[in-house]
């Protein structure tokens, strides 16, 4: 260390307190990294990597980056899964005795990185786990969004649902196997468990928020979720300057559907399951939003549809009022398209970190309320006129900003160029001084030219020698005795003079004191700003659902939704219901395509069912036949209806459903290890488990992952256990034709096949959903559907045919035996019926020679 020079001890000094980060070290107008970090930054940034130091053995490695674009970078090494610790100097290197102090002045991490999705939140998670409960706190440094609940559920499906770019938990976790496999993949900071201690965490709160209790936030008594949100502030404080929470917001969870990891991902709700971006998910169909804050309400809103009736049918009587005044409808999209985004403009201006721009686009937003507001109360809907009351005008605000700030201010307002003429006196003396020293040596120039006779003269200006003139070498014997010489170069000599050193320091010193005057001024706008904050967000908020409410009019009128009724009852009653993706995704395809085939439209088709007559659907036909898109569509039409959207069908009853199950595919966690079988049979138990009577449950092929009689036993199992014992709302999909003999068993179980059309050896799928089972499996024709080769397929034939043979012989025993169980046989009904709790034996006897006699 002692060789070190005074720059690198400051350095290292700073680095050992951030070894776990990439340090971005301030020198001038560049961030330079040293060491290990600068061999990681300029892989990863691409970026040459050079030495400090060359002459010695072992040269210092480093790379550095401008200033400027810094950001770009910084989101690079994020993206890489690391830490970066911005340091600053910390002074005035002009008013710095010896070197320029530095320090850390911020760690960004994935959950404190500002995003670049503007329609997507930026979520920090914080988990506790404490006795039954899981405390959570998720928040949001951008739009200052700060949210607190507990859980008894599974924080794998919660974790899912706000899709976190990072997560912290007490250190304690790491060596808990159970939340490692949770965890896995996700960007998690442990920190002191201490910080979760609930006292600590309580006390960090009432500090932070500036309250005496936590009882205004209706979050006293969550011990789990206070621990969570203590820590989380803790935390965050260690690493930003300022944070932008103003208030703890609690999530009400039983106003909520809920749904777990595996509905959220199976239902595509806002990623696909091929690649997981957005296209052919729900949220690229619905999402059709102006604004940023109305982009993330659409997503949030999504994956929490609503439960109870009146909230839905508030938002479906705005979509309806939206609808109905065309007029109104294209005036609100012209003028919130404008609008940019105030929720995470308003976070900066509370930090104060906002840039001259920003507030330049802030008002650009503004300016348009008073409008938003008119028009919103010229609406015959009452919520509709209840949002526009909400919405604030901010005329004072809009003129502070106009009469302070330039039209085109520079984006750093430490620049000068931002306060506007008119607005400061000081300000404008101080430009007048500087613009007029400016316009002396431009008049210098013509003056030196003439005195001289060197027509070639020039005044420049460079940052080390200021201002000179400057003379061609064959021209130099004409310099007069007064200029003084300062540099030479190749072809020129540069000189000063004592009159232009004495309007440099004028001109200078001014510019030098207006900057600095400017920021000052600047810096006191952002204080004066703080005031409108509150309002500010309350009105990003009310935009959110203005632009939301807009956008779900918008994909309603375009794809030729209807409203759904909603009701409390158990009745999901569709006619003509449509998969809102697939129908827009043959939409796409089927453009220009010229061919008309049986796929290139959505063929539409119905369902009814309910907690009674109609509570299990068992849907079979061919792989490929369509069984899924149908489960799939009513799953979807029946949470667009609860999040208020109207939704793809002629008509539609939706009765309200507490949570959507769902069972299909396993193909992403054969990856993770686990066998399909044994992953299929956990979401199967969590199903069982879980329903409720108000639930939908969608099972597509359970009992796929084993052996044909096993399979059959634990669908038939799975299927009477949810229609006897839960009574859920079920829609099972199966190629097993054996479970269709369940309807002649149980009363509320209904068969309905998809169906197909034979043509000689091959099959056309039609799509439609009729009643009753399917009669054969197709498997064959499917397979020459998906281009087996021919030889294949005629092998696989007589195979089969082979096998059915031997079925009929050698396997009868056991086929017997299946049939017997399945065939629901008046024997096997009156068997299934008998009390046998209170039999006797000798009536039981009685019973069994009764039997014999009937078979
Ligand atoms: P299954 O579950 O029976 O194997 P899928 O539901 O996966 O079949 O359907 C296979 C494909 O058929 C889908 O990807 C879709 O393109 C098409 N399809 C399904 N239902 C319809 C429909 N009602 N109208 C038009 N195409 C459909």
């Amino acid at each position: 260390m002692s060789e070190l020079t005074p720059l690198m001890k400051q350095y290292f000094s700073i680095k050992e307190k951030y070894h776990d980060a990439i340090v971005l070290f301030r020198l001038g107008d560049f961030y330079e990294m040293f060491g290990e970090d600068a061999r990681i930054a300029s892989n990863i940034l691409q970026i040459a990597l050079t030495s400090r130091d060359k002459s010695k053995d072992d040269p210092m490695p480093m790379c550095g980056v401008p200033y400027f674009s810094v950001d770009g970078y910084i989101t690079k090494l994020i993206k890489a899964g690391h830490k970066v610790a911005i340091c600053e100097q910390i002074e005035d290197p002009k008013l710095a005795k010896g070197i320029v102090q530095r320090d850390v002045v911020k760690v960004i991490t994935p959950g404190t990185h500002i995003p670049e999705q503007p329609k997507e939140n930026a979520y920090i998670m914080s988990i506790f786990p404490h006795q039954d409960m899981i405390g959570i706190t998720v928040a949001d440094l951008s739009t200052g969004e700060f949210i607190v609940y507990e859980t008894e559920k599974s924080v794998d499906d919660e974790i899912a649902r706000h899709e976190p770019r990072e997560i912290l938990c007490p250190y304690s976790m790491k060596d808990n196997i159970y939340y490692q496999e949770i965890l896995k993949g996700f960007y998690v900071s442990y920190y002191d468990d201490w910080y979760f201690d609930y006292t600590e965490s309580y006390k960090t709160l009432l500090r932070y928020f500036r309250v005496s209790s936590l009882d205004g936030y209706g979050c006293s008594n969550m011990n789990a979720a206070i621990s969570a949100a203590g820590a989380l502030i803790s935390y965050l404080e260690d690493s930003q300057k300022i944070l932008t929470f103003k208030k703890i917001s609690v999530l009400n969870q039983t106003s909520y559907m809920f749904l777990d990891s595996s509905t959220k991902r199976n239902l595509e709700l806002l990623h696909n399951l091929k690649d997981g971006s957005l296209e052919g998910s729900l949220l690229w169909v619905l999402d059709e939003t102006l604004t940023p804050m109305g982009g993330r309400f659409m997503r949030n809103a999504i994956t929490m549809p609503l439960l109870s009736s009146d909230e839905i049918i508030k938002r479906q009587d705005a979509i309806h009022a939206i609808i109905e005044d065309y007029e109104l409808m294209e005036d609100l999209r012209t003028t919130i398209r404008k609008i940019q985004d105030i929720e995470r403009l308003t976070s900066r201006i509370i930090s104060k970190s906002a840039g001259p721009r920003d507030l330049i686009a802030l008002k650009g937003s503004i300016e348009h309320m008073p409008k938003i507001k008119k028009l919103l109360s010229s609406s015959k809907n009452e919520y509709i006129r209840e949002i526009g009351n909400n919405i604030s005008e901010f005329i004072d605000l809009k003129d502070m900003i106009d009469f302070s700030i330039v039209e085109n201010p520079p984006v750093n307002p430490r620049e000068g160029g931002i306060i506007r003429r008119g607005f400061n006196k000081e300000v404008d003396e101080l430009r007048n001084i500087s613009v007029s020293g400016k316009d002396f040596i431009a008049r210098l120039e013509t003056e030196e030219r003439q005195r001289t006779g060197i027509s070639s003269l020039k005044i420049g200006f460079n940052k080390v020698f200021g201002y000179y003139i400057e003379v061609t070498k064959p021209n130099l014997h004409l310099v007069p005795d007064d200029y003084i010489r300062k540099q030479t170069l190749a072809n020129c000599e540069r000189f000063i003079t004592p009159e232009l050193k004495e309007y440099e320091t004028k001109v200078i010193g001014a510019e030098d004191r207006l900057r600095e005057l400017e920021y000052e001024i600047y810096m006191n706008i952002l204080e004066k700003m703080q005031k409108y904050t509150s309002q500010l967000l309350e009105t990003s908020a009310q935009i959110a659902i203005m632009d939301f409410l807009l956008s779900l009019s918008t994909v309603a009128k375009r794809y030729d939704y209807v409203r759904p009724v909603i009701s409390d009852s158990d009745v999901i009653e569709i006619v003509d219901g449509r998969h809102p993706v697939i129908e827009r995704l043959l939409g796409i395809k089927g453009q220009g395509a010229g061919v008309r085939s049986l796929d290139e439209k959505f063929i539409p088709n119905s369902t009814r069912i309910d907690c009674k007559e109609n509570r299990l659907l068992i849907i079979t036909g061919p792989n490929m036949a369509g069984k899924s898109t149908y489960m799939r569509q009513t799953a979807l039409i029946v949470l667009m209806a609860q999040i208020g959207s109207f939704v793809p069908a002629n008509s539609a009853v939706v009765g309200i459903v507490d949570r959507i199950f769902t069972r299909i595919g396993a193909s992403d966690y054969i990856t993770k290890g686990q066998s399909t079988f044994m992953v299929e049979m956990i979401e199967t138990a969590n199903i069982l488990n879980n329903a409720t009577e108000r639930s939908l449950i969608l099972l597509d092929e359970v009992g796929r992952g084993t052996s044909t009689f096993d399979g059959i036993s634990i669908a038939w199992a799975v299927a009477e256990y949810l229609a006897n014992k839960i009574k859920a709302r079920t829609m099972f999909a199966t190629h097993y034709n054996e479970l269709t003999d369940l309807a002649l068993i149980i009363d509320g179980v209904r068969n309905y096949n998809v169906a197909v059309k034979e043509w000689g050896d091959e099959i056309i799928f039609l799509r439609k959903i009729e009643k009753g089972p399917a009669d054969k499996s197709y498997g064959i024709q499917v397979a020459r559907l998906a281009g087996l080769p021919d030889s294949v397929i005629e092998n696989a034939k007589s195979v089969l045919e082979k096998l059915q043979k031997r079925e009929s012989n050698t396997l009868i025993p056991r086929a017997a035996q299946m049939d017997l169980f399945f065939a629901g046989d008046p024997i096997v009904r009156e068997l299934l019926n008998i009390d046998v709790e209170n039999l006797t034996p000798q009536k039981a006897l009685k019973k069994i020679m009764e039997l014999r006699k009937k078979a």
